[in-house]
Order: C-alpha cells, then structure tokens, then sequence
C-alpha cells in the first residue's frame, strides 16, 4: 500500500506534502529550494508540467500528505479515481530512473 500523487498536482505543484512527510519520500525533478522560490501561483507557467511523486517503496502509508495538499491530488493507490490510475505506474517509474 502506497500514497500516489496524481496529475492534478501539475500547476499547482504547493508541496506542503513534504513538509509533513515523515520519512522524506516525496520528491520532484526540480530542487525543492528551487521550487519554492517561485511564488505558488507562477509554478504552473514557470514548471509547465511539473508536479510531485510519493516512492511507494518507502511510503508508510499514513496518509499525512493527502490531507496537506489543497489540490486533493494525492490519494491511497486502491481509491485513485480511474481517470488517475497510469499515475500510480508514473509515481513508482520516477524512482526507477
Ligand atoms: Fe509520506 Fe505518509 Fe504521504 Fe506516504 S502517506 S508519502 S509516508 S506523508
């Protein structure tokens, strides 16, 4: 069991989630610092795509991270909705890089 972020982080991409996590399996291809740099609401156009991925193979389940994000874009891997499921695949892939 796992916590998967789906697409709907892209454009808001807040990370608030990692903040919370405690045991630091929440990361992005763009430097957290770098990240935060850019104020929230230019995110979107400055990382055009961009958004956040859970390593499902250190995720504990707890689900601290779902109830931080404002964008409701992070679920438990047997509640993403259908339109979100490659997500789970796209999550599990951006630590196998
Ligand atoms: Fe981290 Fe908990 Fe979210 Fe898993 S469910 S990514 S451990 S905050």
């Amino acid at each position: 069991m796992t916590y998967v972020i789906t697409q709907k982080c892209v454009g808001t991409c807040d990370s608030a989630c990692v903040d919370v996590c405690p045991c630091d399996c929440i990361l992005g291809p763009v430097a957290l610092g770098d990240l935060r740099a850019v104020p929230a609401r230019e995110r979107g156009q400055r990382f055009p795509g961009l958004q956040l991925f859970i390593d499902p193979d250190e995720c504990v389940d707890c689900g601290a991270c779902a109830a931080e994000c404002p964008a409701d874009a992070i679920y438990r891997d047997d509640d993403v909705p259908a339109a979100y499921r490659d997500d789970i695949a796209r999550n599990a892939a951006f630590f196998t890089r």
